[in-house]
């Protein structure tokens, strides 16, 4: 296949990533039906592979693909994975565990919401103590990086008080898997979610849950809450036909199992490397400008720098997101409710380089809007 020149775009919002011209190029082939052996034959082997991103034995743990954005991830874990009578634990300090709680809430299931502030790392005795006054806990989830901020949650050591009381740890991974490491058995997991457009630096529309196989199998007798988001429906389909009950994403599958391909061929400790490169160079550049973020470093995901709006009159979020714009660079505001922020993203296929040419255009918008340098706070 001939690639085309397609400008290339520096995306520092937190997905859909900046994606190679070769798996850009992977969307465009032959019309073909999904029903057919061969395009079958796509899914069942990228099943396999998802696994193995996150180190899970294949007998142990199995990947239930979706049409779908990451969202429905988090959907279909609420709604299929909770027994008549149990609740859901929320281990919640930020805008994507909330989202979770929200979908708890759409499906009338009982919850608690043990929240902390987006600044915090989730206090762990107060996990445990929460888990022992509730017996009816039977799911316990948190998200690994929250993308809102940028912090890293200690999902191994959550897990571990999980898994000690006999609960199911679902955890959203969408921001850091195939980003920062993960191993399904020694960080205690149950089911972790993805999405093509992240870590993986795909395209939107599949999203996949890797899950404890056998967990997924009792679940076949919890009440059913969904018809298009059951787990357990997606999966037992799968196993009998070999295909997705409904329509799969075609061309992102194609993109998919070319972007796990270079994925293989970096390996996961080169490319958790390049993001935490990435990482630096944003430090390094808020440092120089004397911009400010909002998570302490030593907790940081290195995925996400959440930054704070100078005290600046003349500080305009729109004005220089469209300077960056109009020059290839794409800035992405925050997600914290109670302080203004905006974010730089270390997902998809960008370098330390990309970094520095952002900063030269970044300081440029704020000279050009009147923005005080160094930043005033
Ligand atoms: C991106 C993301 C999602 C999914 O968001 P969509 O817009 O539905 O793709 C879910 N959880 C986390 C932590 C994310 O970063």
């Amino acid at each position: 296949m001939d690639t085309i020149k397609v400008k290339r775009n520096i995306l520092l919002n937190p997905g859909p990533a900046t994606t190679t011209d070769t798996v850009k190029m992977a969307q465009v082939v032959p019309d073909i039906c999904p029903r057919e052996k061969e395009f079958g034959d796509i899914m069942r082997n990228m099943r396999k592979e998802l696994v193995k991103i996150v180190h899970g034995d294949p007998e142990k743990y199995t990947s239930v693909l979706f049409t779908g954005s990451g969202t429905m991830n988090i959907d279909v874990c609420v709604n299929s994975l909770l027994p008549e009578g149990k609740k859901i634990l929320f281990v919640d300090n930020g805008a994507y565990t909330s989202r979770g709680v929200e979908v708890a809430q759409y499906y009338h299931l009982p919850y608690i919401d043990l929240k902390f502030s987006f600044d915090e790392r989730p206090d762990l005795a107060l996990v445990e103590k929460t888990i022992q006054e509730n017996p009816d806990i039977d799911i316990v989830y948190t998200t690994h990086n929250e993308t809102g901020t940028g912090i890293l949650n200690p999902i191994r050591e959550i897990g571990e008080i999980a898994h000690r009381y006999g609960k199911q740890m679902v955890v959203d991974t969408t921001s850091t898997y195939a980003m920062i490491p993960i191993d399904m058995d020694r960080d205690n997991l149950d089911f972790v979610m993805a999405s093509a457009q992240k870590g993986l630096m795909a395209f939107t529309g599949l999203s996949f849950v890797v899950g404890n196989r056998s967990l997924i199998e009792k679940s076949a007798s919890y009440p059913t809450r969904s018809y298009y988001c059951n787990l357990f429906l997606q999966y037992d389909f799968f196993e009998k036909t070999g295909e997705m009950h409904f329509t799969p994403p075609v061309q992102t599958v194609y993109a998919t199992q070319k972007a796990i391909e270079e994925y293989w061929a970096d390996g996961e400790e080169k490319r958790y490397a390049r993001h935490l490169e990435v990482w630096n160079a944003i430090h390094e550049g808020i440092d120089r400008l004397g911009f400010r973020d909002i998570i302490k470093k030593e907790w940081q995901s290195g995925m996400v720098v959440s930054i704070k709006y100078p005290n600046d009159p003349n500080w305009n979020f729109e004005k220089i997101h469209d300077y960056c714009y109009e020059r290839g660079f794409t800035i992405y505001p925050g997600k914290v409710a109670s302080t203004d922020t905006f974010r730089l993203c270390t997902l998809g296929q960008i370098y330390k380089k990309d970094i520095e040419d952002f900063f030269v255009v970044f300081e440029e918008a704020c000279r050009t809007t009147g923005v005080q340098l160094p930043a005033r706070y």
